[in-house]
């Protein structure tokens, strides 16, 4: 059976609290939608560890700049339905509102009424929808995906913060695959003394090991075998490190290569520490490789986890 929808936020904030009132814990898996095995993975997961779980599906524009992919995003809505009647083990309900930054009333243009003026900015403030506060993660949210996107992880900190508040959730349920995402919340969490348990779940990924992506959709074919080159460079930087090469330099340096020599326009690789996400130059510790690669026009992030006690 597909699950309910709910449509707008305070009908999921009243069906929460039912939930509460008859003592079942909540879930929350966040996705944008366009769903495929991680995201099912995820609320698998949630499943498991809680009675009911609140799937939210909402492109979210306030970590989308003016420049990025926001109208192409993928989307797919009731095959998305269909994928989660599938699933079994217990109850899910879809969250899918509107616009989230719509307040009611009439819409005020706020500062430069749009546009940023040289500022930067996300689709929200382009737009001129008035919504004006944010959460920043002012340290973690600086490095890797926060340098060539700006505006990103302060639209994901809001975006989850104003789900959390909606869902209010025991639980909720993020992927690995975005790795500074996950620890962002975690701390978000921490610092902002949020009662909600968060869970990290490993990868997803392709037979062939590309990790499953809803952009991987606008890969042409030979893009798509190119892009092999992320998580196959990943996989042997790991082996070298099992056989004792801990010099970051050098692994950064044969994964920029294999990449580059697939067509593929680096963005980034680096290897950081796993908590702090501070860059290291020998491995002593448990870090994470973490590669951002442009191949056409599809920006694709994947990262590999390597627990070593040197
Ligand atoms: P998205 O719809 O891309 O915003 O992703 C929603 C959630 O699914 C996030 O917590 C992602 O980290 C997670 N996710 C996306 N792809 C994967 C994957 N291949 N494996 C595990 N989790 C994933």
């Amino acid at each position: 059976m597909e699950p309910e929808v709910i449509r707008d936020k305070d009908s999921m904030r009243k069906w929460s609290r039912a939930m509460r009132s008859q003592g079942k814990t909540i879930g929350l898996v966040p996705t944008m939608g366009y769903l495929h095995e991680g995201h099912l993975s995820l609320v698998r997961q949630s499943l498991t560890l809680t009675d009911v779980t609140v799937v939210s599906i909402y492109v979210n524009p306030g970590q989308f700049s003016p420049t990025e992919d926001l109208s192409t995003y993928p989307s797919d809505f009731s095959g998305d339905l269909t994928k989660l009647a599938a699933l079994s083990g217990g109850k899910v309900v879809v969250f899918n509102p509107k616009n989230l930054y719509d307040y009611g009333g009439e819409t005020k243009k706020i500062n430069d009424g749009g546009g940023g003026g040289g500022r930067v900015v996300s689709c929200v403030e382009e737009g001129g929808l008035g919504h004006e506060t944010w959460i920043r993660v002012e340290r973690l949210e600086k490095g890797l995906c926060g340098k060539s996107r700006p505006v990103f992880f302060r639209g994901v900190a809001t975006i989850v913060t104003k789900l959390f508040n909606i869902v209010e959730p025991d639980v909720a349920v993020f992927g690995k695959k975005d790795y500074q995402q996950w620890r962002i919340i975690q701390r978000m969490v921490r610092d902002l003394d949020f009662g909600i348990e968060i869970v990290g779940s490993d990868i997803a990924r392709e037979r062939d090991g590309l990790a499953m992506s809803s952009r991987n959709v606008r890969l042409s074919d030979e893009e798509r075998q190119r892009a092999l080159s992320i998580s196959r460079s990943l996989a042997m930087a790991k082996a070298s490190v099992a056989e004792g090469k801990t010099s970051s330099a050098e692994l950064k340096e044969m994964i920029i290569q294999q990449v580059v020599g697939s067509a593929g326009r680096v963005d980034y690789v680096e290897i950081v520490d796993q908590e702090t996400l501070e860059g290291v130059e020998e491995i002593k510790s448990g870090v994470v490789i973490c590669v951002a690669a442009w191949f056409g026009t599809v920006r694709l992030i994947d990262n590999i986890e390597i627990d070593v006690s040197l």
